[in-house]
């Protein structure tokens, strides 16, 4: 049975302090599911060597929200995947909405950061989806292959395993965001795996979804054809209702699974 892929990004939430109570609560919660989860989760880089003294006996993996293509240099403020290393990541969020569109991060950019990061060996989760204004002229399929086809340039057929994808449309997420409806997200997912496969074959890449995802649409979400795990956000933030949130659809993962 394949494992469940959920995780959170903390954002620049939570503290150093305010991340461990979190974390521990959530390994004490979620240890009697832990062959059935691949569970990870991404706080601020203030927190992460203290997060990875804890998690690193865990089943919990650690994320980082960025990092800059270079081992070292002249790049006043930037993180380095050595330094990442070195705190015990293992998964590098790249592209994140945030960046893009508040940071003005772009394709190419992103594309360094994917070569980067699975050469350094970690697990790069690069993030795609459209703006509102994309989506509204009809494009929203165009614009996930163009960040794909950029995004994933190079990247070598060995190295593929070490990529994970969230499909999160820029609309959908955080405070104000309204989430995507499932056969919308169904569709969307199919593009993207459509898109891999012509670039590299007959391959699956996990392909989470994320973007206002809660209680009461995770289920919907994750039963549908190449959904393979869910990116959430808010949701997660406390460790109890994330805990029940993943209680509440593993049962609709194993079924899924059952009959692929
Ligand atoms: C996100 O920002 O990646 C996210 C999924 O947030 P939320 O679930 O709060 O919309």
């Amino acid at each position: 049975m394949k494992r469940l892929l959920i995780g959170t990004n903390l954002k620049m939430y939570k503290g150093i302090a305010e991340t461990i109570a979190y974390l521990s609560e959530l390994i004490t919660l979620t240890s009697a599911l832990k062959n059935d989860l691949e569970l990870f989760v991404i706080p601020s880089y203030t927190s992460l060597d203290r997060s990875h003294q804890i998690t690193c006996d865990s089943h919990i993996r650690l994320g980082a929200q960025n990092m800059y293509p270079a081992l070292e240099g002249q790049f006043t403020g930037e993180i380095s995947p050595r330094m990442l290393k070195e705190v015990g990541v293992s998964i590098i969020e790249i592209g994140h909405s945030e960046r893009r569109h508040v940071l003005g991060e772009n394709d190419q950019f992103l594309n360094k950061k994917v070569l980067t990061a699975v050469e350094q060996n970690f697990t790069a989760l690069l993030c795609v989806g459209e703006t509102a204004e994309q989506k509204s002229f009809g494009i929203s399929d165009e614009i996930l292959k163009i960040q794909l086809a950029i995004g994933l340039k190079d990247i070598k057929p060995e190295q593929l395993n070490q990529v994970w994808i969230a499909y999160e449309p820029v609309w959908a997420i955080g405070v104000g965001g309204v989430p995507a409806d499932p056969d919308y997200v169904e569709l969307r997912h199919q593009t993207i795996q459509n898109k891999i496969r012509e670039m590299f074959g007959p391959i699956q890449i996990p392909v989470l979804y994320g973007g206002s995802v809660n209680p009461s649409n995770a289920e919907g979400l994750l039963s549908r054809r190449f959904v393979d795990g869910l990116f959430v956000g808010r949701a997660a933030w406390e460790a109890k209702k994330f805990t029940k949130l993943i209680n509440q659809i593993l049962p609709i993962w194993k079924g899924k699974n059952e009959h692929e």
